[in-house]
């Protein structure tokens, strides 16, 4: 899709914030994001990893795989949803985003957000929950992700309702294996939406 396109490649250029040094210094990829483009369901993680910024592919690695098993355990193919981040480019040793560097880069994420029109949007972290909760409206009912993780929240936009389902990451599951348990709970949500959604 030619709008996506126009976005990345200013992404590719992209110098808004610290993080382009990184990117410039290790040959890393900025990481746009891959799937439908007129995908109905969105999943939003927080930044790039390694892998993901070595490939220039969201979600490659250790909580990739997680994702996928995720994904397949709900029948739901990769290629049917969009996957992005809030951050593109990788912060060093995968800190947490900082404040300046997701008000420098949101606004790809938000374009992004506009052209895919899904449906359902799925923050993958708290990062990324916080940041479209706060853009929807939803400021108010931002609780930690221990309580509201797997919770629907229906917002009306000008142009169409859209639900926000904040998850766990899923590279929380590479530090507590049990934590898989209560993820595959939240991600049977998505099951309920699938047959009008594909
Ligand atoms: N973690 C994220 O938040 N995003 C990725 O793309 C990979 C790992």
């Amino acid at each position: 899709m030619k709008e996506l396109e126009k976005i990345k490649k200013e992404v590719l250029n992209c110098r808004k914030c610290q993080l382009f040094r990184e990117k410039e210094k290790y040959g890393f990829y900025p990481v746009f994001g891959e799937g439908n483009p007129r995908a109905k369901i969105m999943f939003v993680g927080e930044a790039p990893g390694l892998n993901e910024a070595k490939t220039g592919r969201p979600f490659c690695g250790k909580a990739g795989k997680v994702l996928d098993e995720l994904l397949e355990s709900v029948g739901i193919k990769r290629n049917e949803v969009y996957i992005s981040n809030l951050l593109k480019c990788r912060p060093p040793e995968n800190r947490d985003p900082q404040e300046e560097e997701i008000s420098a880069c949101s606004s790809y994420l938000e374009r992004q957000i506009e052209i895919i029109k899904p449906k359902i949007i799925c923050p993958l972290g708290r990062y990324s929950m916080k940041f479209l909760m706060e853009k929807y409206g939803l400021k108010e009912k931002i609780e930690p992700i221990s309580k509201i993780h797997g919770k629907i929240f229906e917002i009306k936009t000008l142009f169409q309702k859209i639900k926000i389902i904040p998850f766990y990451h899923p590279a929380v599951v590479t530090y507590n294996i049990n934590m898989k348990k209560t993820l595959k709970r939240d991600f049977k949500i998505l099951e309920k939406f699938k047959k009008e959604l594909i």
